[in-house]
């Protein structure tokens, strides 16, 4: 075990039962994949969903059910008449990155340096790039081998709920009731596609699903899938002339007209916005390209979304032989809105995070979550902290004593919202 202090006891007792299942989950591969026919995108993923509806089963967990879409539901039981919350995290991880055989690595007791990861040497985690492994040492340091990603996304969450509820399941005190919930393929953005909320019956959520210590996320991006398909003109090359238009020329023109030094995912933070073109595929006859436009002002989204529009008719206008189609959807809203209008929702979990022994910070997220879908939904989803880092990367990593205070704050607020209108002690 480090060398570290716990930030309260409670994160303390319960830190082993989550590094505990938390190795255990991770071995499971429960990739998701992009462009799949079925739901959940990938069978393997119920792996794990049924791992979950065992655990939940010895836990003894009441309503405990795995859907004919994968998800998994369960209920613990509150003080009568208490409120019903929700808990949420997802069971895939993300197709951007190696997910099969991850063998996890607990670093104990992390001295500072450089951590190298021996199944890929060239794989190492700097403590230089990185301020918040920096300021671990004495923590229990969990990564993978360096060959995949480590699974934190989302395994801390499902691993602290999980030790949360099964620590609650034996303390009499009041509480409320408890509606947890494991959805699967939220990285290939259909979380909560088949997510029925009236069965869920909560009257406010929290994902548990990535950030730092303290952080509670209450604002995400706003999300467009742009796909821009050009269609031009086959002819064989050796008889082509004066007849040819070549669509993967027409999408070369167009993902060079896109703003280059500002408006993209490398030259933006905080709350600036991209178009980010992250798929190209095609041929002469027929190229498209797929991007992703993000930004936290809806109004300011449209813009990019128009930008978009009219530099790929731009493109079109030049070769009159040619065809652009190009198609917006919505991925999801910001949840800014929805959850300023539930001061409670916030409240209870600045005063859980408080209470597990670290002061509440309020941050955004530069992507989307369960909870964006769920709250434009009418479900208030914030986002509450799992302590893993860089996510999507086979150099993620994990601090034990950092998972720990999330599945301690996961249990202060059942109780904090179990006690009536939340007192404050902060
Ligand atoms: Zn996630």
């Amino acid at each position: 075990m480090g060398s570290a202090p716990f930030p309260s006891p409670l994160a303390a007792r319960l830190s082993d039962d989550v590094l505990q299942r938390f190795l255990r989950y991770v071995r499971i591969d429960t990739q998701a994949q992009e462009d799949s026919a079925t739901y959940p995108s990938t069978a393997k993923q119920l792996d794990l969903s049924r791992l979950l509806v065992g655990e939940l089963t010895e836990i003894g967990l009441a309503e405990i059910e795995l859907t004919e879409h994968g998800y998994v539901f369960a209920t613990l039981p509150g003080t009568d008449g208490a409120p019903v919350i929700g808990l949420i995290a997802h069971v895939d991880t993300t197709p951007e990155s190696p997910g099969t055989g991850v063998a996890p690595i607990v670093h104990e007791d992390y001295a500072g340096g450089v951590i190298t990861l021996p199944g890929d040497p060239s794989q190492v985690i700097d403590p230089a790039e990185e301020l918040a492994l920096a300021a671990r040492v004495g923590h229990d340091i969990i990564t993978s081998d360096g060959t995949t990603l480590l699974g934190a996304d989302d395994k801390a969450g499902v691993a602290e709920i999980m030790a949360a509820v099964a620590h609650l399941v034996g303390t009499p005190e009041p509480r409320a009731t408890v509606r947890v919930a494991f959805t699967v393929d939220e990285e290939v953005g259909r979380g909560t596609d088949h997510f029925d909320l009236e069965k869920f019956g909560a009257e406010a959520a929290y994902t548990l699903d990535g950030s730092g210590l303290g952080e509670l996320e209450i604002e995400t991006f706003s999300a467009f899938q742009v796909k821009v398909t050009f269609r031009g003109r086959g002819a064989h090359p050796g008889s082509a002339k004066g007849k040819l238009v070549n669509s993967v020329k027409l999408a070369a023109e167009f993902v060079a007209s896109l703003p280059q030094g500002s408006l993209s995912p490398e030259t933006t933070d905080d709350r600036e916005g991209f178009i980010h073109p992250s798929r190209i595929s095609g041929g002469v006859e027929e190229a498209t390209v797929v991007l992703i436009v993000r930004d936290h002002d809806d109004a300011l989204l449209e813009d990019h979304a128009e930008l978009v529009r009219r530099l790929a008719a731009a493109v079109a206008d030049r070769e009159p032989r040619a065809r652009v189609i190009v198609d917006v959807q919505e991925t999801y809203r910001n949840m800014r809105s929805v959850i300023d209008g539930h001061p409670r929702v916030i409240a209870a979990a600045e005063e859980a995070i408080r209470r597990a022994g670290v002061e509440p910070v309020r941050s955004l997220i530069r992507g989307g979550t369960d909870g964006a879908r769920l709250s434009a939904m009418g479900l208030p989803t914030p986002n509450i902290f799992t302590g893993g880092q860089n996510y999507h990367s086979t150099r993620e990593w994990a601090s034990v004593q950092d998972m720990a205070t999330a599945a301690a704050t996961v249990v202060e607020l059942v109780r904090v919202w179990g006690e009536g209108e939340t007192r404050t002690t902060g």
